[in-house]
């Protein structure tokens, strides 16, 4: 559609970033072009509305920039899902493997309850580790995931078929 080809024509490829071998997708300049950051947000908030998400979830840090606009637009609660160690109120903490090491990301305990809907905004899936820690982060503080929604999946990682038993039949959406 018209909308996607949009969005991909304002997304950038950084050879060799952040290590040699890896082809970054940045995003910076469809953050930087209104038609299409507008685009992107009204896209990411129909999918919100679509699947009657209460709350929408961030994936630090881009997630935070993607996910903030959307719940403004859709009219619902922004929750941001941080790295260990910078939330300062109570968390809980789910932690998960990384092709070298160990990750850990927290919410704040009180940010989510039983009868919350809560769509998870993120950039990029590229192996699915973070957005299955945030599934299972969500579920745990007793809310329910209504869906996974990304601009971009990076299908050659695998993220799809490793995240297809952590969504439980809910959507993971790629725009
Ligand atoms: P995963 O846990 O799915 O392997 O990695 C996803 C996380 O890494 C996302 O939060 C995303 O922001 C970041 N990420 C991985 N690769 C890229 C990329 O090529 N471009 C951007 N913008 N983010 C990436």
């Amino acid at each position: 559609t018209d909308v996607k080809e949009l969005l991909l024509s304002r997304i950038r490829d950084v050879p060799d970033y952040p290590q040699p071998g890896v082809m970054f997708k940045d995003i910076t300049p469809l953050l930087a072009d209104p038609t299409a950051f507008s685009a992107l947000t009204d896209a990411l908030a129909d999918l919100c509305v679509r699947y009657g998400a209460t709350k929408i979830v961030g994936l630090e840090a881009r997630g935070f920039i993607l996910a903030a606009p959307v719940a403004v637009r859709a009219g619902v609660g922004f929750i941001p899902v941080r790295k260990a160690g910078k939330l300062p109120g109570a968390t809980l903490a789910q932690s998960y493997e990384l092709e070298y090491g160990q990750a850990e990301i927290e919410v704040h305990a009180e940010d989510l309850a039983v009868g919350d809907r809560v769509m998870v905004i993120d950039d990029v899936l590229a192996t699915g580790g973070t957005a299955e820690a945030s599934l299972q982060l969500i579920r745990r503080a007793g809310a329910e995931v209504a869906g996974l929604a990304v601009l971009m999946e990076l299908g050659f990682l695998g993220g799809r078929p490793r995240l297809e038993p952590a969504l439980e039949g809910t959507p993971l959406e790629a725009l």
